[in-house]
């Protein structure tokens, strides 16, 4: 991947500022232990990978005040990240928010808690006020947000995927048509959900962007990527993105998958430097686009769905795949967690949970599922000799639960499997 020179110069800037801050000492204690000279230049592509990556449980260890680069008045919001990955919530400030509110009238679906704080700093900077204020998404049940968007005339809206398209079975085709602008942002975005969107939102433009609230919005699309029917960014000039390998944070050839490592060029509250978003993605086009961007990339799903290792053991997709095709009830469909916790200092407790759909939906005898959970754990292999039965039994594996849901409402996510390190 070609670098610019004024990249790795804001590189550099970042790097200074973290490790000359009078304010946290957050940095300067990571570079520390992880043995990173932070006096010599970053001039090459080897220089950034000797960087050590931040990890999203290192920023969950640390109170965000103790992270903390910008003073108090360049602080306009505070968000809570948590949910679609499973980690504990991380109270984040942004300086700025990241992206522009499109349309006259937009339905911003996130929770109401942050729709209040939009609206107050709207009300507080904005020149030109909106009338009505952003509408929230009031909680589970899109038929009243539908209903709310009809109302409202809303000709905008704002929010991820999955939400978006649950939106989109509830609201009438009138409340659709009016739609101009859908603004996109967050989880792995598919072919499948841009042609739904496009379907259903037939007068919309559809501004996808790649993001996440740790950090903003780093992938963007020009009106050329937009005509793909492939999804495609480009990289915002305030991000630097890395497609990396797992273990070592090198850099991946173009068209083969890394994990998406960020880091924010601007200066920022916490300064994300070699960030491990847990996203794989790939450099797809490293030839200039006509718009003037240096490449396009795509995201393709999030990182360890295949294989967790644990402890010695293999929490493997395609062995839960095989597993589950023994099951005639099962759907293919489905989802596993792995959870661990610390306890002392050599210790981890580890909570293996799997979600399925079981085709018949009703009339299913309570015991049926204790049964299945019996049968599954006997077959499911961890190591080459040892089944999840006998890990449970040897008291490696502290649970193991089975969920069965109706169906996955919308697999925004390709990931099977996920690690929840608590
Ligand atoms: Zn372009």
């Amino acid at each position: 991947m070609e670098i610019a020179r004024e990249t790795f110069e804001k590189l550099q800037q970042m790097v200074n500022r973290v490790v000359k801050s009078p304010r946290s000492d957050f940095y300067r204690r990571k570079f520390a232990k992880e043995n990173f000279d932070y006096a010599s230049p970053i001039s090459s592509g080897a220089d950034i990978i000797r960087i050590p990556r931040l990890t999203r449980a290192e920023l969950a260890e640390t109170p965000p005040f103790e992270r903390l680069y910008s003073t108090n008045e360049h602080l306009d919001s505070i968000r809570y990240t948590s949910g679609t990955t499973g980690s504990p919530p991380i109270l984040l400030f942004r300086a700025k928010v990241n992206y522009g509110i499109p349309g006259r009238r937009p339905l911003i679906l996130f929770q109401n808690s942050h729709v209040d704080a939009y609206n107050a700093r709207l009300s507080r900077s904005a020149q030109e006020p909106y009338f009505p204020p952003l509408i929230g998404h009031p909680g589970n049940t899109y038929t009243v947000t539908a209903a709310l968007a009809k109302a409202y005339k809303i000709d905008a809206i704002i929010g991820i995927p999955s939400r978006i398209l649950a939106l989109a079975i509830e609201m009438d085709a009138s409340s659709r048509n009016k739609t101009e602008t859908i603004f996109i942002v967050g989880e792995r975005f598919t072919n499948e959900h841009k042609r739904i969107l496009v379907t259903s939102f037939p007068h919309a433009l559809l501004d996808i962007r790649y993001g996440m609230s740790e950090l903003g919005c780093p992938g963007y699309q020009c009106d050329i990527l937009r005509k793909k029917t492939d999804i495609q960014y480009h990289c915002d000039e305030n991000y630097l993105l890395e497609f990396t390998d797992l273990d070592t944070g090198a850099w991946k050839k173009e068209n083969t998958e890394g994990e998406i490592v960020v880091t924010e060029l601007s200066e920022t509250p916490h300064q994300l430097i070699r960030y491990r978003t847990g996203d794989a993605g790939r450099v797809v086009n490293d030839t200039p686009c006509a718009c003037g961007a240096a490449f396009a990339f795509e995201v393709t799903g999030r990182i360890n769905h295949d294989i967790i290792k644990i402890s010695g053991m293999m929490f493997r997709t395609d062995e839960i795949e095989r597993v589950i095709k023994e099951f005639p009830e099962i759907e293919e469909n489905f989802r596993g967690v792995v959870e661990t916790r610390q306890i002392g200092t050599d210790k981890e407790e580890i909570h293996f949970s799997l979600t399925i759909v079981l085709k018949q939906k009703e009339g299913i005898h309570p015991y049926f599922l204790e049964q299945l959970k019996q049968n599954f754990s006997e077959r499911f292999f961890l190591t080459p000799s040892k089944t999840l039965a006998d890990c449970i039994q040897e008291k490696r594996i502290s649970s193991f639960d089975v969920f069965a849901i109706e169906s996955f409402p919308f697999e925004t996510k390709a990931q099977c499997l996920r690690l929840i390190e608590r």
